[in-house]
C-alpha cells in the first residue's frame, strides 16, 4: 500500500474536519477524493502530507509515518495544495530552481528543472512571470513543482478547479500521464473527473468516510442492490404481461415496443431473455443503464 490512512481525526477547536477516517490506495492506483465543500479534503490531504498533524490516528506513506517519519514522507510525496499558491513575481523557471533548491536537487537542479518544463509543457512560458500565466498554465507550474523530486506518490487537491473546459481536459491528460508512474489521490467536488480519471473512489461527508470501491463497482451497486435496464422487444406488450417476472421492482413503459425496467435486486437481462423466448419475442435492443457516479455521489452525501 502506499498510502494507508487508519481512524484519523482532525479537530479544529470545537469542531471534528475529519472523524475517524480510514482507506487506502495500492501503489501506481489513481484514486479520486471526492466529498462537498467542507467535507474535510484538504484537511485529510494536508495530513497524508505531513503539513498538519492528525488529532488522533496513523497515516503511512510508502511505509513511513507521516508523524514520525516526515522528512521521508516529504521526500516520497508531490502535493499540489488547494488554490496553488505560488510566487507571483517569480518566473517560471527561476521558481523551479526555487524549489529544486528546497528539495536540495543540487548538481540534479538544472536537468530536473528542464525536465519538468519539458513534461508539463512549459517551454513557451518558462521565461514569463508566473503572475502574467493563464490559470491553466499556473496549474502547470504547480504539476512541475509537485514533480521535480521524483516523488511516487503524487497529492493533487482539486487541481482542475476553476480551469475552463479545455484547460481541464489538459490538466486530466497531464495527470494521466503522469499517473502512469504513480500512485495518485486527487480530491475533486466533479464526479465526471472521478469518472475520467481515477481507478477507485472514496467519497467523504463531513468529516467520515461514505464509500471506498472501484468506480465501476459503485456504478453498478445501486443503492437496493437493483438494476435498470432498458429493453425493445419485436412486439408491443401490456404491464400485465411482466406480472410473472418476480424480480421487477419498477415498469416504466417508454414507446410502444420499449420499456424502462428496474430490478428488485440484481441483474435482470438474464430473466428478460428467457421472458421474451418464452412468448416468442425478439429483443431488439437491451442496454444497462449505470448509474452516473454523480447520482451515487448525491445519494450518499444528501442523507441527513
Ligand atoms: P474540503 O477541502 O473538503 O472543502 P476542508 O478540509 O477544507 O474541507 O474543511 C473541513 C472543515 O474543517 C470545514 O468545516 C472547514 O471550515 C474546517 N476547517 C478547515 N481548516 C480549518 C482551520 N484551519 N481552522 C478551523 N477550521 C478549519
Ligand atoms: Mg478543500
Amino acid at each position: 500500500m502506499s498510502i494507508t490512512v487508519h481512524e484519523v481525526t482532525k479537530q479544529y477547536g470545537s469542531q471534528w474536519a475529519v472523524n475517524g477516517v480510514s482507506f487506502e490506495v495500492k501503489e501506481g492506483e489513481i484514486a479520486g477524493f471526492i466529498g462537498p465543500n467542507g467535507a474535510g479534503k484538504s484537511t485529510m490531504m494536508k495530513i497524508i502530507c505531513s503539513y498538519i498533524s492528525a488529532t488522533s490516528g496513523t497515516v503511512t506513506v510508502n511505509g513511513y509515518d507521516v508523524q514520525r517519519q516526515s522528512k521521508e514522507v516529504r521526500r516520497h510525496i508531490g502535493y499540489l495544495p488547494e488554490h496553488n499558491p505560488l510566487y507571483e513575481d517569480m518566473y517560471v523557471r527561476e521558481y523551479l530552481i526555487f524549489v529544486a533548491g528546497l528539495y536540495r536537487l543540487g548538481k540534479l537542479t538544472g536537468r530536473r528543472v528542464a525536465e519538468m518544463i519539458e513534461a508539463t509543457g512549459l517551454g513557451a512560458e518558462q521565461h514569463k512571470k508566473i503572475g502574467r500565466l493563464s490559470k491553466g498554465y499556473r496549474q502547470r507550474v504547480g504539476l512541475a513543482q509537485a514533480l521535480i523530486h521524483h516523488p511516487s506518490v503524487l497529492i493533487l487537491d482539486e487541481p482542475t478547479t476553476g480551469l475552463d473546459p479545455n484547460q481541464i481536459i489538459e490538466i486530466r491528460n497531464l495527470i494521466l500521464e503522469m499517473g502512469k508512474s504513480k500512485t495518485v489521490l486527487l480530491s475533486t467536488h466533479i464526479m465526471q473527473e472521478v469518472e475520467a480519471i481515477c481507478r477507485k473512489t472514496v467519497i467523504i461527508d463531513k468529516g467520515v468516510i461514505v464509500a471506498d470501491a472501484a468506480v465501476g463497482d459503485m456504478q453498478r451497486k445501486s443503492e437496493s442492490g437493483g438494476c435498470t435496464v432498458i429493453v425493445e422487444f419485436s412486439a408491443p406488450l401490456h404491464p400485465s404481461d411482466f406480472s410473472q417476472m418476480e424480480n421487477i421492482g419498477q415498469l416504466h413503459p417508454l414507446e410502444e415496443n420499449k420499456w424502462l425496467i428496474q430490478s428488485k435486486k440484481g441483474d435482470i437481462r438474464e430473466d428478460l431473455f428467457r421472458f421474451a423466448v418464452d412468448r416468442q419475442l425478439a429483443i431488439l435492443e437491451l442496454q444497462l443503464q449505470e448509474k452516473s457516479l454523480e447520482e451515487i455521489f448525491h445519494e450518499l452525501t444528501s442523507r441527513k
